[in-house]
């Protein structure tokens, strides 16, 4: 006679919001709202392996109906809460080897009239190697990278252009130029493109906004606050902060630009930790819609690297932060801060990431020699360049990328609860810190780990209290 199988929890990350108690679904990435018995059949696995018959057993014990009871069994088992005991863990497949592009990052030009003293394009850590290519992208390049990006997301009706670069408004003739060229390419081929950039703002004109406002083109201001933060490092090269120069122009560009939200992206640095105050500057008095936050990439012994204390007092004001984006979401009104929103919209979506982001896959970067790169970090490095717009990419080297990022091939990552979402962290940030672009960012587990719990606890307070506003997020993912 065959035993019956006897059943182990899977891997599971318990946490409460809203006065209920939820599961984090590591496989799958999933949420699951622990009721009674749910909870009582994690209470009996935790203590011991148990069969089916076991547990529907122990459940009609607690007064449960019999059917009820193997249906609270069944559901758990099919959500992997529940696996037979000797179940291997679960990998992720890979994408597949023809997985469509979605989004071209193209770095115009690898020029800047801004020397900001952590960029990762011209600073101490760069990886890349310009000299002997052009300095600004030519309309032949570009026209054929809207090709490439069209003929190689065939299955998209959709596609995403991010103008980037150097400072991407030095080269706006061309922006302008490509502009017009995807949309009549996209017009002609009955898909949709939309735009994106991201500019350190000190180029703005009246009539780039207005161009801007006119093509529903997204944008992304590099910015680090008011002027004490600011200033210390995005400098021009003789010295002098950049504050003074971009602030009128950013304030004329949140109130001309009105077809989408203008978004600031700051880059916290040794003694530029101050989140709150900087979000309540960017937010409350020049106005940006929302406020994204990331510590600079760098090795932890330059001098604006932000230490261990740093970074804890990071994560308390994210927590401030992120108290206040709960308010707001529990009245049905949108905040700001969107380390939140993004991590919301990635756990509504059942985000369960076998790479941590789409570099390589379904975005790649291209600069302005046409060189083919992950994304737009790596463009004009030799060593990381995937091939060239006008051969097309370098399979093998985007395979080599790509089962080094898997998650499967991060050892240390295979039984952290956070990686779902995480998944080891930036390839770009790996290759500055350890040397490898598929080694997981090990220096900032706890601190991710803490994050995302507390976006869970967020999750699970306005799933029980205000489910409506997450619907929000399934647009997100429409885009
Ligand atoms: S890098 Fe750290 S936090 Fe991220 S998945 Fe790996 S072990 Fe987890
Ligand atoms: S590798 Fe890093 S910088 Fe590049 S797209 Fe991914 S997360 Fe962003």
């Amino acid at each position: 006679m065959i035993a019956p199988a006897t059943y182990r929890l899977g891997e599971l990350h318990p946490f409460e919001g809203g006065g209920r108690k939820f599961l984090y679904l590591v496989p799958a990435g999933a949420i699951f709202e622990m009721d009674s018995g749910v909870a009582a059949v994690i209470g009996e696995l935790s203590e011991r392996p148990a069969t089916r018959e076991e547990l529907v057993t122990s459940l009609i014990q607690r007064d449960f109906a019999y059917n009820d009871a193997w249906e609270v069994v069944e559901e758990m088992a099919q959500a992997r809460a529940i696996v037979p005991a000797g179940a291997p863990p679960e990998r992720l497949d890979s994408p597949p080897a023809d997985f469509p592009l979605q989004s071209l990052v193209m770095n115009l030009t690898n020029q800047c009239n801004l020397s900001c003293q952590y960029c990762y394009e011209f600073g101490a850590d760069k990886v890349a190697t310009p000299e002997g290519k052009p300095k600004f992208m030519d309309i032949e390049t570009a026209r054929k990278s809207v090709d490439f990006l069209f003929d190689q997301s065939s299955g998209r009706r959709a596609v995403h252009i991010t103008f980037f670069g150097g400072e991407t408004l030095m080269n706006f003739p061309l922006l302008k130029q490509v502009v017009d060229y995807a949309n009549r390419r996209a017009a002609e081929l009955g898909r949709s493109i939309d735009f994106s950039l991201t500019t350190n703002a000190t180029l703005l004109t009246p009539a780039i906004i207005e161009f801007l406002s006119e093509n529903r083109i997204g944008v992304t201001v590099s910015m680090d606050g008011p002027p004490d933060l600011h200033d210390k490092l995005r400098v021009f090269s003789n010295g002098r902060g950049s504050y003074d120069v971009m602030e009128p122009r950013v304030r004329a560009l949140i109130q001309g630009h009105r077809t989408r939200p203008i978004v600031a992206r700051v880059t916290l640095t040794n003694g530029v930790t101050d989140v709150v105050r900087i979000y309540r500057h960017l937010k409350d008095d020049l106005g940006f819609h929302e406020v994204g936050f990331a510590p600079v990439t760098t090795l932890p012994d330059r001098l604006y690297a932000i230490n261990e204390p740093g970074m804890d007092g990071v994560l308390r004001q994210f927590h401030t932060l992120a108290e206040e984006y709960l308010e707001y979401a529990l009245r049905g009104e949108l905040h700001g801060f969107t380390n939140v929103s993004d991590t919301l919209a990635e756990l509504y979506q059942g985000v369960n990431k076998s790479h941590p982001c789409g570099a390589g896959l379904g975005l790649l970067g291209v600069g302005p020699s046409g060189d083919i790169a992950p994304c737009h970090r790596f463009v004009d490095s030799d060593a990381h360049a995937l091939g060239n717009i006008a051969t097309g990419v370098d399979r093998q080297k985007q395979s080599d990328f790509l089962a080094r990022g898997h998650i499967n091939s991060k050892y240390d990552c295979r039984s952290c609860w956070a990686r779902p979402l995480c998944a080891g962290g930036c390839h770009h940030e790996a290759f500055v810190r350890y040397g490898d672009t598929g080694h997981p960012n090990l220096h900032y587990c706890d601190w991710i780990r803490d994050w995302t719990d507390t976006c869970l606890r967020i999750f699970g307070t306005i799933s029980a209290k205000n489910p409506e506003f997450l619907e929000k997020f399934a647009e997100r993912k429409a885009l």
